[in-house]
């Protein structure tokens, strides 16, 4: 339902927690994050945003990338389990996700014969699973297995990509669901609409459908799922706080 991630110079968790309270008015039912400390850390609770942040405030969070989400259940009870973020099998890779996976179930079968496992019944973990299943099988690049696997889903989706062996990178894609780029001083935000972004700058491009960004390193590039890179169209927006 709500997705804030940022990449840049400050701490993260404070920026993500803030940003998913701004999107608590489109309704959700758990809250996650996921934080890169030593490792990919994901923290996750059903019920409120607030229950997340005492949840997280006990733990080291210190991280300058992460993401958060959260989510109205479709697919799957509201539970903790069911909570994004999703790591892939290998635990290497973490997905948040708006929207719906319609052809999840044939999905899931596939990847399930191919040794995946899963832990919640969410359409969204068989998502990253498909990533990483498409990164094994090509020997590709992260951004580029998630370009392919934007060929493979149908349905609705804003989802955002967290790796272990990238911890200055942030992978974004959408198809139906929004998705906005908030570009600042070294660093990056993305948030389902502006207004966790707003505070922090004003400039922003929003993604289009069969688009994904790559943020790596300071850098942000933007292609469509047919590998066209596209020129960002950055706006400025006017908003009051
Ligand atoms: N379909 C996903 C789920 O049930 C995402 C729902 C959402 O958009 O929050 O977990």
């Amino acid at each position: 339902c709500g997705i804030v991630a940022y990449v840049g110079h400050r701490e993260a968790s404070p920026i993500i927690i803030k940003g998913l309270k701004r999107l608590e008015y489109r309704g959700y039912d758990s809250a996650g994050i996921a934080l890169m400390n030593g490792k990919l850390n994901i923290y996750k609770k059903k019920g409120k945003v607030a229950e997340l942040e005492a949840f997280i405030a006990t733990q080291d969070t210190h991280s300058s990338i992460g993401m958060g989400h959260t989510r109205w259940a479709t697919h799957g009870e509201p539970n903790d389990e069911n909570a994004h973020p999703h790591y892939s099998t290998s635990g290497n890779i973490a997905i948040i996700h708006n929207g719906i996976i319609e052809n999840y179930a044939s999905l899931k079968k596939l990847l399930m014969e191919k040794g995946h496992t899963f832990k919640s019944e969410t359409d969204s973990e068989v998502f990253i699973n498909l990533i990483e299943d498409i990164r094994t099988n090509n020997n590709c690049t992260l951004p580029e297995a998630v370009r392919l696997a934007m060929h493979e889903v149908v349905g609705a989706y804003a989802i955002v990509v967290l790796s272990q062996d990238s911890p200055n990178q942030l992978i974004a894609a959408r198809k139906g669901s929004p998705l906005v780029v908030g570009i600042g001083e070294g660093e990056y935000f993305l948030a389902s609409d502006a207004t966790p972004i707003i505070e922090y700058t004003n400039e922003v491009v929003y993604l289009n459908d069969f688009e994904l960004a790559i943020i790596n390193n300071g850098q942000l590039d933007i292609r469509t799922k047919e590998d066209v890179q596209q020129t960002p169209y950055v706006q400025k927006l006017e908003m009051e706080l």
